[in-house]
């Protein structure tokens, strides 16, 4: 995938898809503001989302819980003890980072081995970094006076990897000089009180994941619903981590929207595995027919060290993005850990009683969890496309119908006849009741379909003077082939319909 981050970054402000919070304030670092088209665009990805897996089916049932629950909570869950990253601080700058994700390397004169210093990047894998400490190797040799060069490539750790005496000779990236505390845990969730009191009795959380809303109402959705097993529960919401780097724009952001599921299936070591593989096989459907790109994405299967303590197995699908491969979103397999934690946790049973065996069980859970934040960024590297249009380059977006966040460009030939303005005008307010639509009557009708090219709508509907002196049709343009269609008035909508809800 060519296509640069900062070209992504530029066009979601210059658009207003997406801009810095509190930009007037110089910004926040890791919280983001989302604009008229961003925020379209983001209601289509939760609504198609929740079409798929929850209104289109009949074993998952919707939540929307609230996002700070009693504290227990987290206690149960685990999140209080163990819900952290490994952070380093610069002592010098104050500046902190997550020690998994700063890397070091020796710097070793090759005959005969001796270390002259370390070298320090934030992406291993991030080629303009490599090269840079590369440049940097060759500095220390030259300084140290050896001949020799530094052993090629760079054998990286990151720093969680690293002993006290190491630590002492590693250049923090901030200051250059070795500066680096130890790395020690710190704790993702944000903080508040509940209350007027701020003593501790009143500490509360932001949740940093929806899944917990779910397993604590487990019992209230089973008493309900009437669903048998297996069955799932879904949550969309927002979610909060205090990220120690948030990092690559909306990518790892400090707030975000996640969209869960909790699929719970009988227990059993031989039953999980073919529903895992069915949710993986689903999700990536899913994200097939919101239009994401399928050779920008990936597997990424967790094993030994790589797995929770508690999980069966976790697979996430990965997406190509700028700045390397990385998860999108992860489908786990989690036993019967929360409920049982939440059972201990509360003194209430989450159990589940099978009617027809008449056995008492908590159920396993299978977990797909996916960023909606995440996601929009995916799908907009995905669309990000360049072609050239009668020997002219054009930038576009090609997001799927469905995802658009405007879906139908309505457009007047001219603006100064009436009765053509005026039959344009109908067709608009009719695309109007089912889609959000745009009017645009001003310029040359190329400058007209560039316009709603780099913003992503699909459709261009011109009403010329044919429509209204001779056929009473109108031209459909499609944004990615650019051919169009001549179709009568009144079949405008069904067409349009078949191609955007499908
Ligand atoms: P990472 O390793 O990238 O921090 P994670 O494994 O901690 O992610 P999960 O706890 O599994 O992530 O969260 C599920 C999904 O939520 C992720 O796949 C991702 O899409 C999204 N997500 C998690 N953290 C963030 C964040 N800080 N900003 C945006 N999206 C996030």
């Amino acid at each position: 995938n060519k296509v640069k981050m900062e070209d992504i970054v530029s066009l979601c402000k210059r658009r207003g898809i997406i801009f810095p919070s509190s930009e007037i304030y110089n910004g926040f670092a890791g919280f983001f503001d989302y604009g008229p088209l961003g925020s379209e665009l983001k209601k289509n990805v939760k609504d198609n989302f929740w079409r798929h897996f929850v209104q289109r089916r009949e074993d998952v049932v919707g939540i929307d819980s609230s996002i700070i629950h009693n504290p227990t909570t987290w206690q149960s869950s685990g999140h209080l003890d163990g819900f952290s990253d490994p952070m380093v601080d610069c002592k010098e700058t104050k500046l902190r980072y997550r020690a998994d994700q700063l890397f070091c390397a020796p710097v070793t004169v090759e005959e005969c081995g001796t270390t002259v210093g370390f070298v320090c990047v934030l992406e291993a894998n991030d080629e303009d970094m490599v090269k840079a400490a590369k440049k940097q190797a060759k500095k220390l040799l030259k300084e140290s006076d050896r001949k020799g060069q530094a052993i090629q490539p760079f054998a990286f750790k990151d720093l969680t990897q690293v002993s006290e005496e190491e630590m002492g000779q590693i250049p923090s990236p901030g200051s250059g000089k070795p500066t680096l505390t130890m790395p020690r845990d710190f704790n993702l969730m944000f903080q508040t009180n509940v209350g007027a009191m701020q003593d501790g009795s009143s500490v509360a959380y932001l949740r940093p994941e929806t899944a917990q809303g779910i397993f604590i109402n487990y019992k209230n959705v089973i008493g309900t619903s009437r669903q048998k097993l297996p069955f799932g529960i879904a949550q969309i919401g927002k979610a909060f981590r205090n990220e120690i780097t948030p990092r690559n724009f909306i990518f790892r952001s400090r707030e975000f929207e996640q969209m869960e599921i909790e699929y719970f299936i009988p227990p059993g070591d031989d039953v999980w595995q073919p529903f895992h593989e069915k949710w993986i096989a689903d999700s990536k459907a899913f994200l097939e027919t919101v239009g994401l790109r399928e050779d920008l994405m990936g597997y990424d299967v967790h094993e030994g060290d790589g797995l929770a303590h508690y999980a069966r197995a976790c697979t996430d699908i990965t997406f190509k993005f700028p700045f390397g491969e990385q998860e999108l979103m992860g489908i786990a397999a989690r036993g019967n850990f929360d409920l049982t934690s939440h059972t201990e946790g509360s003194g209430k049973t989450l159990d589940y009683f099978d009617e027809e065996t008449k056995e008492k069980f908590i159920p396993h859970v299978i977990e797909p969890s996916l960023g909606v934040d995440r996601l929009i960024l995916a799908l907009i590297c995905s669309a990000y496309a360049e072609d050239e249009v009668n020997g002219e380059k054009r930038n576009y977006l090609s997001f799927h119908p469905s995802i658009a966040p405007v879906k139908v460009s309505v457009l007047p030939l001219v603006k100064n006849k009436e009765p053509l303005v005026k039959a344009a005008r109908e067709l608009f307010e009719k695309l109007q009741m089912r889609w959000n639509v745009q009017w645009d009557q001003t310029g040359a009708i190329g400058r007209r379909y560039r316009r709603a090219d780099e913003i992503g709508v699909p459709f261009c509907v011109t009403v010329d003077f044919e429509t209204i002196e001779d056929d009473g049709a109108v031209t459909i343009r499609d944004r990615d082939t650019t051919e169009q269609v001549r179709i009568p008035m009144d079949e405008v909508v069904p067409y349009l319909s078949k191609m955007i809800d499908g």
